[in-house]
């Protein structure tokens, strides 16, 4: 499998840091091949063998802007365990609800933007359902939870310019640490 030709801007690019715009249907093929382009990245990098060969470091979502395409595009990719992936491509999402209880990721986020040790935790919705349109033009509403919700609001996050470390407080990071359920 070789390598799609995707370059992923490190956070220092103010592509990074500017709200990307609504995407209008249908897209041209440049783009669809983009997503696909990117789940396949994605899931290239969480295979340990193609990581290594490559030099990747694992990631399980991705937004157009991370690779300079200021759409309101993101992809994420879930390891199911068995060698399958679950596939993700999320075009102009809205939230429609989310939980009110909050999670963490433990050992901290992680993007591939931020090539850098962090410190801090950042709130997240257990629960988020929301309306999105897929590569075709297709509305579809879905419910995610736990790490995929995670997922999802990082990504979303992409979408308005807001790195998951912009969240963090940098005198307070681990801030209502005793409110949130850690994953
Ligand atoms: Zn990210």
């Amino acid at each position: 499998m070789q390598l799609p030709d995707i370059e992923i801007l490190d956070e220092k690019d103010p592509h990074l840091h500017q709200k990307s715009t609504e995407v209008t249907f249908p897209l041209d093929e440049g783009t669809i091949q983009k997503i696909y382009d990117c789940l396949d990245y994605l899931e290239m990098s969480q295979d340990e063998e193609l990581a290594k060969k490559y030099n990747l470091r694992a990631g399980m979502g991705l937004s157009f802007c991370q690779i300079g395409i200021m759409k309101r595009i993101f992809v994420v990719s879930e390891d199911n365990g068995d060698g399958t992936f679950g596939r993700y491509i999320v075009i102009n999402p809205k939230v429609i609800s989310h939980s009110e209880e909050l999670i963490y990721v433990g050992e901290g986020e992680g993007c591939l933007s931020v090539n850098r040790e962090t410190v801090g935790i950042v709130p997240r919705y257990a629960r988020v359902k929301l309306l999105a349109y897929d590569e075709h033009g297709k509305q579809y509403e879905i419910r995610v939870r736990e790490d995929i919700a995670i997922a999802f609001q990082h990504e979303m996050d992409h979408l308005d310019g807001i790195l998951f470390t912009d969240k963090i407080d940098p005198k307070n990071p681990f801030k209502n640490r005793e409110k949130m359920r850690e994953i």
